[in-house]
């Protein structure tokens, strides 16, 4: 089966977007979150206002007014940075806690909740060029990762939480939302463990004699 993932160019190269929802592939800015050596991904405040961009939550013009602002404070552009790291940790959590039913920890739904009072509610709804839009919260470092909590939160309160899965590989990490009809997926992309898997698979049929 092919598969064609979006993907969006960050300084380390192309990351693939298997999540189904803006949070999940979020949450997947770190590779190998379970295994002995995470791959970060989000290595500047610039990585973090290119992948959101590269998700079409933003406009180019958004996107360089916000890198413009980091880079004339990049102090606050690098804490921003590792608090979203944070939340992005939060939310993995409370991601998983959710689909299985779980009470979050109240840690995690605190730091997600002073987020989404940083980030502000979606006042209104705007007509620009003819197309309606979301109206912005004031724009603020923070407010970048907007997006990315108004996802979460609808997420979280929704139905579809029971099909947030972590991917079956171990180590990996990633999650994604499993909208096939069985619900029955079990890996991020078939592409990468997917495949991985069924060449151990093979090694092992060959080698257990
Ligand atoms: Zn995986």
């Amino acid at each position: 089966m092919a598969e064609a993932y979006p993907s969006v160019e960050l300084s380390g190269g192309p990351l693939k977007r298997v999540g189904g929802a803006v949070a999940l592939d979020f949450v997947n800015t770190v590779g190998w979150r379970l295994a002995d050596e995470a791959l970060e991904r989000l290595h500047s405040y610039g990585d973090l206002v290119a992948w959101v961009r590269g998700t079409g939550a933003i406009d180019a013009t958004r996107a360089r007014r916000l890198a413009a602002r980091a880079k004339a404070d990049p102090g606050k552009a690098d804490r921003v940075l590792a608090e979203a790291r944070r939340l992005r940790d939060a939310l993995f959590r409370t991601f998983l806690a959710r689909s299985h039913d779980k009470a979050p920890a109240k840690a995690d739904l605190g730091l997600i909740n002073r987020w989404l009072a940083r980030t502000a509610p979606r006042a209104g709804l705007d007509l620009r060029r003819g197309r309606l839009a979301w109206r912005w919260p004031d724009e603020t470092l923070e407010s970048l990762l907007a997006p990315v909590l108004w996802s979460a939160g609808e997420l979280l309160t929704g139905d579809d939480a029971a099909r947030i899965k972590l991917c079956a590989a171990g180590g990996c990490g990633w999650v994604f939302l499993d909208a096939s009809r069985k619900a029955n997926r079990l890996w991020c992309s078939m592409e990468d463990c997917g495949n991985r898997a069924k060449a151990k698979r093979h090694y092992r049929r060959r080698t257990s004699v």
